[in-house]
């Protein structure tokens, strides 16, 4: 078996071969370029320009504070514990401390929003989170501290109608036990 011999190409050499194969290649580059310069442009000028964003991203998080019960569901579903929690109850009234995620462990898995009861927290469509410190990488959700106006409302009202009917009850009793304590004894008849 004898082997075949490749065909060799010879091809022009020399400077003038140099010269036309720039001349060439660069037009063939700028043809391309030319293509391109009439068409609808692709890149966008971010951040004053932003792609669309799809309905399923999974984002930084929101909360709708004044639906959130305080339950911990979300908090004990997230599988690196990364979301904390504090407020003080007032009866029914949630008066906020905070509501924290720390986005240094947070893995984006959505996790924490199935299980809510109220269906107030999800991930949003936000993504820039560029700080040269990881402490600000813990984002505080709540949009106000403490209680909400309303239920301050709802707090004065309640106590004003637990006053009330603390000082009715205390009347009321008062009242029982005037009617039943035995008569005062008929005053003594004077000497003179
Ligand atoms: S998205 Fe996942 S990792 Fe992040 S807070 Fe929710 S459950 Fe935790
Ligand atoms: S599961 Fe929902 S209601 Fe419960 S604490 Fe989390 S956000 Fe609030």
């Amino acid at each position: 078996m004898t082997a075949t011999a490749t065909p060799t190409v010879s091809r022009p050499t020399g400077w003038w071969a140099d010269v036309w194969s720039g001349f060439w290649t660069t037009l063939v580059g700028m043809r391309i370029t030319l293509k391109y310069l009439f068409t609808k442009p692709v890149t966008v000028q971010y951040p004053e320009e932003r792609m669309p964003i799809p309905d399923r991203y999974r984002g930084i998080h929101y909360l709708e504070q004044d639906k959130c019960i305080y339950c911990f569901m979300c908090a004990r579903a997230c599988p690196v514990d990364c979301i904390s929690m504090e407020a003080v109850r007032h009866g029914k009234e949630l008066e906020w401390v905070s509501f924290s995620v720390d986005y240094n462990r947070c893995m984006f898995c959505e996790l924490c929003v199935y299980p809510c009861p109220k269906d107030c927290i999800h991930e949003g469509k936000e993504f820039a989170m560029v700080t040269y410190d990881r402490k600000e990488l813990v984002h505080d959700l709540l949009s106000y501290k403490g209680l909400s106006p309303e239920a301050k409302v709802r707090l004065e009202v309640a106590e004003k109608e637990k006053a009330a009917k603390e000082a009715a009850k205390a009347a009321a009793k008062s009242a029982a036990a005037a009617a039943a304590a035995p008569p005062a004894p008929p005053a003594a008849p004077s000497s003179n």
